[in-house]
């Protein structure tokens, strides 16, 4: 008999997540009102502090939310027109969106198809080939570290800054390193579907050199280095202190979030069976904080709508590569260019993976997905 779901299993279900936080996350609401310090005050600086510390880096600056953690990122690094900035063509679209919102051009290598994130390789070719990439945006896709260290080599060699988009990667740790902290800087986003989920939008930028902490919290408030005297022209992307009071409080639970975010996907590994391919982690994985569980599988849209009917939610992430967008015609890619990246928006499945499902929901899940199959 084939598995169906008793109760529908929504792909994310941020109320079971609320409920048992709710009353302290409404007290801290309520101080921060009683304040009238909604700007970077106390809150925000505590936050930031925590957040620092909790990737192991120097400092951080909140925002308002991964996009614009992105964009002040480029804007720091005073990129001239023509200037380009290597990232990957499978990410969030925001990624590729901050680099031609911030001036530069974005050029695009593809990624690795056991861990998603950009290939060492052709990361070497693309940068071989284009001499005025000033920075990269390795993505740390879905919860688990690009390949940092050759990338650190390549980008030292050749003098190009490296931000790391860690918005899906809170705490995951390459050799032992916490996202966010290898990199010259790090964009972290805070909206709710991520692992550390505001109530609303917020995001971070994180650093250990102290002169672009500087120019990044200048930044944030329109380039002033002091109250209307504008060094550079920034824009206005503070993190709102209602958000910072909620994401401390939640802070203190993400570390127990993500051992049952392990513990789903490692009961899922276990359970799902071929023709399914389950999420590897590499060797410099040593931890893998699994924002989502992402499965390669044939006739994934027949699969994705069969889970509809039967009440699993599933996601794709993403379903066409950003050279293809056409919003990046201008950019002269084709397709064929990036087949990985190509056949992965054609085979990934993202399926529930939050903190708070039951043993019995992912054996569901797998369930249905092992009968689908047959
Ligand atoms: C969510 C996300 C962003 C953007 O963050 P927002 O807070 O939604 O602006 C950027 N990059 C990646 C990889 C993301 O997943």
């Amino acid at each position: 008999m084939e598995a169906t779901a008793t109760r529908p299993i929504p792909l994310l279900d941020l109320q079971s997540q609320h409920r048992p936080i709710r009353d302290e996350v409404l007290a801290e609401i309520v101080k921060v009102i009683d304040s009238q310090r909604f700007g970077l005050g106390p809150e925000t600086q505590g936050l930031e502090q925590e957040i620092a510390a909790y990737c192991g880096a120097q400092h951080a600056i909140g925002c308002a939310n991964g996009s614009d953690a992105l964009v002040l990122a480029l804007l720091a690094l005073d990129l001239e027109p023509g200037d380009e900035v290597l990232t990957v063509p499978f990410t969030f679209f925001a990624t590729a969106g901050a680099v031609s919102r911030s001036g530069a051009r974005p050029v695009f290598a593809d990624v690795d198809p056991d861990t998603f994130n950009i290939g060492v390789g052709h990361a070497k070719r693309v940068l071989d080939a284009h001499p005025r990439v000033k920075a990269m945006i390795p993505v740390h896709l879905y919860g688990q570290c690009a390949d940092m260290d050759p990338l650190m080599a390549m980008a030292r060699e050749r003098g190009i800054a490296v931000i790391e988009d860690f918005a899906q990667a809170i705490g995951a740790e390459y050799k032992g390193r916490r996202a966010g902290g290898i990199g010259d800087m790090g964009t972290l986003s805070f909206y709710p579907t991520k692992n550390l989920g505001a109530y609303g939008d917020a995001g971070m930028l994180t650093t250990n050199d102290e002169g672009l902490r500087k120019k990044l919290a200048a930044l944030r408030e329109h380039g002033g280095a002091e109250t209307y005297v504008h060094k550079w022209v920034g824009f206005n992307s503070r993190l709102d202190a209602i958000q910072a009071a909620v994401l401390r409080v939640k802070m203190r639970y993400l570390d127990g979030w993500t051992a049952a975010r392990q513990r789903n996907a490692e009961l899922y590994s276990r359970l799902l069976r071929a023709p399914v391919i389950v999420p590897k982690s590499a060797p410099y994985t040593t931890r893998h904080i699994f924002n989502q569980y992402v499965i390669r599988v044939p006739r994934r849209d027949a699969l994705r709508e069969h889970l509809k009917q039967i009440g699993i939610g599933t996601a794709v992430y993403y379903p066409l590569a950003l050279h293809l967008q056409e919003c990046f015609a201008n950019l002269g890619y084709k397709s064929g260019d990036f087949p990985v990246s190509e056949q992965l928006s054609h085979e990934v499945l993202a399926l529930p993976i939050y903190a708070e499902l039951t043993t019995e929901q992912v054996e569901q899940v797998a369930a249905a997905i092992n009968a689908f199959f047959g």
